[in-house]
């Protein structure tokens, strides 16, 4: 086969710079062989001078979806001619679809994932206060959807306040009778959000491998009863889980939401119900090597 033909079935790609050692790949590929389809889905790390000729080649070429990494899930919005419901809420797209006609359609499933990981997990978010670690892009999304889930308050503590306090402020626009606030990453105004939450959901890199030594919490303020929902993959126990789990905590790992987010791409692109046992097996299995 030459090259040519061989990049044919290449149908579906996740970006992002650096890209590292994505799961994307092993997670897609092992459901695309499951379901028997006959593509595959590739990494494709883009630097910044690569982004914008790649995005305007995009509607011309074979690929039919694109998953969307660290740091372009903003930037993509700029070419794409639809926005579902949820990009429009929080602003940034972590799946795109091309259209037969070369339209480009943005899609948000991490924010659907990490719902559906605490409510699988059998986490009732209704009236809950929740404390999210974090303000980035994966926090946005979350913030979004617990808000939808009827959260009872969201309080969210950053290393950088300004962007809590950016993020908070926009959740207040989008619903206008939320309990949103926002506070410093630090042990004293964490105490204090921790006297009344029972959720956290980490959604900072500390703790994320190599750095595996890091938590974003002193676990000193962990109690037994609460949920701890880490969304690192990588370790799957993360120090602050492994805390959590010895407390008598809900440790809840990243890896759920990894396949539930990637299985949502699979109904958008391919209308098919992704096999996310098997999925989530592929991901458990590398991620093992990896430990
Ligand atoms: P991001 O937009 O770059 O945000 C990173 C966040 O981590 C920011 O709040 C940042 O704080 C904080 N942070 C980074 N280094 C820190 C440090 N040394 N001390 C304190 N805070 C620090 O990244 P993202 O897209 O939100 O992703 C964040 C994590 O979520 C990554 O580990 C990613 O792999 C994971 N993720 C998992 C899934 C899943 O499906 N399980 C999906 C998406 C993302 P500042 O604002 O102060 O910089």
């Amino acid at each position: 086969m030459d090259d040519k033909s061989k990049r044919g079935k290449d149908r579906y790609a996740v970006i992002g710079w650096p890209l590292g050692h994505s799961m994307s790949p092993l997670i897609h590929n092992a459901s695309f062989d499951a379901l028997e389809i006959n593509d595959r889905f590739i990494a494709l790390p883009l630097s910044p001078s690569e982004f914008e000729p790649f995005m305007e080649s995009l509607p011309s070429s074979n690929l039919r979806g694109l998953a969307i990494t660290i740091p372009y899930k903003t930037e993509v919005l700029n070419y794409c001619s639809e926005r579902a419901s949820e990009v429009k809420a929080i602003g940034a797209a972590n799946t795109i679809s091309v259209g037969e006609d070369g339209g480009l359609v943005a899609y948000n499933t991490d924010a659907g994932a990490a719902g559906r990981a605490l409510k699988e997990a059998g986490v009732e978010l209704r009236d809950e206060k929740v404390v999210v670690l974090g303000a980035g892009g994966a926090a946005r999304a979350i913030c979004f959807q617990l808000l939808w889930q009827k959260a009872g308050a969201v309080t969210i503590a950053n290393r950088t306040l300004s962007r809590a306090e950016s993020l908070s402020e926009g959740l207040q626009q989008a619903f206008s009778d939320a309990d949103v606030t926002a506070i410093p990453l630090n042990n004293d105004a964490l105490a204090e959000a921790l006297e009344t939450a029972r959720i956290i959901v980490n959604t900072t890199s500390l703790g994320m491998y190599p750095y595996v030594d890091e938590c974003p919490v002193d676990t000193g303020l962990l109690k037994s009863g609460m949920v701890v929902f880490d969304i690192i993959y990588n370790p799957v126990e993360t120090k602050l889980l492994r805390a959590a789990r010895e407390k008598g905590s809900k440790a809840l790992p990243g890896t759920d939401m990894l396949v539930y987010q990637a299985a949502e791409q699979e109904r958008i692109w391919l209308g098919v119900d992704a096999p996310i046992n098997m999925m989530r097996k592929a991901l458990l299995k590398e991620l093992s090597k990896a430990s």
